[in-house]
């Protein structure tokens, strides 16, 4: 829409509410807003809707009431495409640590159709979302960033606790391709054994609670290429032994008799780098959790090994 259509929208909208604006005022305001400090229409439009609530009698509740807002499925963000305004009705999965001081919050919420990341700017000053409860989020709208879709909360969002608990549905993806790496942070690692804390340790510090003793874990941080989009994956410690078919205990044995933990990301890397894995996964964010993992056709592979070796061998 245009700033003269959207002007004509807010006019009609407010006075029907028993407002007595004017379209001119209106369009003075958003061409300001849109002109001289470059803010985008739609979040000036909330800006200026935001202005009229303070001023005139209207009610935020009624006057969103009846704008029909669509309701975004969180499993299919990307439909919507970048900065497209809409409510979300979400369960809150889970809460990470803001990596910046102007992020107020930032998690993983999901609905009946999946999950999607999302971001409360600090300076929104919005009510904190709790982990497990559920929310109706009005006026929240749609980011992308390198192919991966999230929505963000600002200051036009209302927040609604809601006594129901929304279902979330699993999301899962298959994933087949190459591994094609594995990264640093793989193999045996410590994790701080603090109640409550997880992080992994870095020469046996926890970022949090200094030196620790530490619990050992497994796990892979792999890359896994399908042709066309290499997905960062995360398989946990099951998931691992049964892969690199080594438990945590003889992976404990084999770092401690070479005094070297890298030890055993260097056997997983030999086994695995390179071999085709048929993945389950959730996606995370912008990683994704492996449910199951499995090398497709091992037979197949190393039929293809000999035949190599063999060829190899006629060769030489
Ligand atoms: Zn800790």
């Amino acid at each position: 829409m245009s700033v003269t259509e959207e002007a004509e929208t807010i006019v009609e909208q407010f006075n029907n509410h028993g407002a007595e604006i004017e379209q001119a005022d209106v369009q003075s305001r958003l061409v300001e807003l849109v002109e001289e400090y470059k803010v985008p229409l739609e979040e000036a439009v909330n800006s200026v809707e935001s202005q009229l609530f303070e001023e005139t009698p209207v009610a935020e509740g009624e006057y969103y009431g009846d704008s029909e807002s669509e309701l975004l499925e969180m499993g299919n963000l990307a439909q919507y495409g970048d900065e497209y305004w809409g409510d979300a009705r979400v369960q809150v999965v889970e809460l990470w640590e803001p990596n910046s001081d102007a992020v107020g919050q930032v998690g993983l919420v999901g609905d009946e159709t999946g999950t999607a990341k999302f971001t409360a700017w600090a300076k929104s000053d919005l009510p904190t979302l709790e982990e497990g409860e559920s929310y109706l989020l009005e006026n929240v709208v749609t980011d992308e960033y390198r192919g991966n879709y999230s929505f963000k909360l600002n200051g036009a969002t209302d927040v609604t606790h809601l006594d129901e608990t929304v279902e979330v549905g699993d999301q899962s993806v298959s994933i087949d391709g190459m591994l094609v790496d594995i990264q640093d942070g793989s193999g045996l690692i410590r994790r701080c054994s603090e109640d409550d804390c997880s992080r992994t340790l870095r020469n046996g510090r926890c970022s949090e609670h200094g030196e620790v003793e530490g619990e050992f874990d497994m796990r892979i941080k792999g890359v896994i290429d399908d042709g066309q989009t290499a997905y960062d994956v995360v398989v946990g410690r099951e998931l691992t032994e049964e892969l690199g078919g080594i438990s945590v205990s003889e992976a404990k044995q084999i770092a401690m008799d070479s005094l070297d933990t890298e030890v055993i990301s260097d056997q997983l890397e030999a086994k695995l780098i390179g071999r085709y894995v048929e993945v389950e996964a959730a996606p995370i964010g912008d990683t994704h959790v492996a449910n199951e993992i499995s090398i497709a056709d091992p037979s197949g592979l190393e039929d293809a090994l000999e035949r190599a070796e063999a060829m190899q061998a006629q060769q030489s």
